[in-house]
């Protein structure tokens, strides 16, 4: 069976006010659920000639995120992947092909109640070993204008971001009503695991609902029966 294909990703970038009109991309930090290695993919790799040039970096970004079942990112609807639509649109590449996605920001903000609500907050409140690193916002200039230190600091900033995605998204992930079904129905909607237990059901709606509880991740979710569990259940 296909294993869903999982990326979380964390984009770095310029900007003038955020607009991604006035902006361009400087990296991308990507990693697969589940598999060990982080790739960082930025502009100063592509040899652009032209300093404020993304073109090639988008057209490469669009191409891994397209290879994924679903994005993880940390406020990525609002901001990472609008400001990545924007680039490839400015540059005629296409769009990107919609994808399912899961930003844990909501997550953060809805299922938990911390005084902010930052990956940074996230990180310091669960005290994840992985740590995002500061960045002095000068370094983006500096960065913009060719210095290899700045560049560098802000790649590894990218990096540690991707890991304290990750921690954040497992974490949280129980937490998560609303997750994509990336494998079928009797599999968790999270994990994909096919141990589900805690079966509660009701029937007072014309459209019973089921709540389980994954063993595997914790998570729980709740839906509509589908055809096959209505008549298991409620014909029993
Ligand atoms: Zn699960």
């Amino acid at each position: 069976m296909h294993k869903p294909r999982i990326i979380l990703f964390d984009l770095e970038f310029m900007h003038l006010n955020w607009g991604a009109d006035l902006g361009l991309i400087y990296c991308m930090g990507w990693k697969v659920l589940g598999e060990k290695q982080i790739h960082l993919e930025s502009v100063w790799d592509t040899k652009q000639r032209d300093p404020l040039d993304d073109k090639k970096l988008c057209k490469r970004l669009k191409e891994i995120l397209e290879t994924a079942d679903m994005l993880v990112t940390f406020n990525g609807i609002k901001c990472d992947v609008p400001f990545l639509q924007t680039r490839l649109i400015h540059h005629r590449l296409g769009a990107l092909k919609p994808i399912a996605h899961k930003d844990v920001y909501y997550t953060a903000k809805f299922k938990l109640k911390l005084s902010r609500n930052r990956l940074y907050d996230v990180q310091t409140f669960l005290g994840f070993k992985n740590k995002k690193t500061p960045v002095d916002l000068l370094q983006w200039l500096k960065a913009l204008i060719g210095n290899k230190a700045a560049q560098q600091e802000i790649l590894t900033h990218c990096r540690q971001d991707v890991l304290v995605l990750e921690d954040a998204y497992l974490e949280l992930r129980p937490l998560m009503l609303s997750h994509p079904r990336l494998e079928g129905y009797g599999a968790c909607n999270k994990c994909g695991a096919g141990l589900i237990k805690n079966k509660i059901y009701y029937t007072a709606d014309k459209y019973p609902k089921i709540t389980m509880k994954c063993v595997h991740c914790g998570g729980y979710e709740t839906r509509t029966l589908t055809k096959k569990e209505r008549e298991e259940f409620l014909n029993a």
